[in-house]
């Protein structure tokens, strides 16, 4: 069974976030500096809702999602910072997502004729595509269902 999820402690997942803002964007962290600084003193209350600091600091997540940030070298997936042992970040597993399924009919493709060229498989799904999208699949399928040719 594997272990829930635990949410990070805000004060160290804050540090964690500001090392690598001052590290890879300084002029957003120094940016961030003057908005805090700025801040009323009644921040707690204005900015989320709740009189006491304490009270802002056990809010929860608003979403069941790691922290991220923004691959700086999207090309890079090994050395991608926001992609951690628990998976990929969003971002690349976007990539992972579309790669899946361009890789999939192309596999499948290349298991019944190994000598298909990547070229034809693509334009056998662009003319699937177009055969869903016109009707001529929906006719072909309610024809063969039929026993008609
Ligand atoms: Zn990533």
């Amino acid at each position: 069974m594997e272990a829930e999820p635990r949410p990070p402690d805000p004060m160290a997942a804050a540090e964690a976030l500001w090392r690598t803002l001052l590290e890879h964007q300084p002029a957003v962290a120094a940016a961030l500096a003057v908005q805090l600084r700025d801040m009323p003193e009644d921040w707690p209350l204005r900015a989320f809702g709740v009189g006491r600091l304490h009270a802002a600091l056990e809010l929860p997540a608003g979403a069941d999602l790691p922290m991220e940030v923004v691959p700086y070298d999207a090309a890079d997936w090994e050395n991608c910072p926001a992609c951690g042992e628990d998976g990929h970040c969003r971002f690349h597993a976007g990539f992972v997502a579309g790669y899946e399924i361009l890789n999939q009919p192309l596999r499948e493709a290349s298991r019944l004729d190994p000598a298909v060229t990547v070229v034809t498989v693509l334009n056998r799904l662009a003319d699937a595509e177009e055969a869903a999208e016109s009707g001529e699949l929906a006719a072909a399928v309610e024809r063969f269902t039929r026993g008609e040719d």
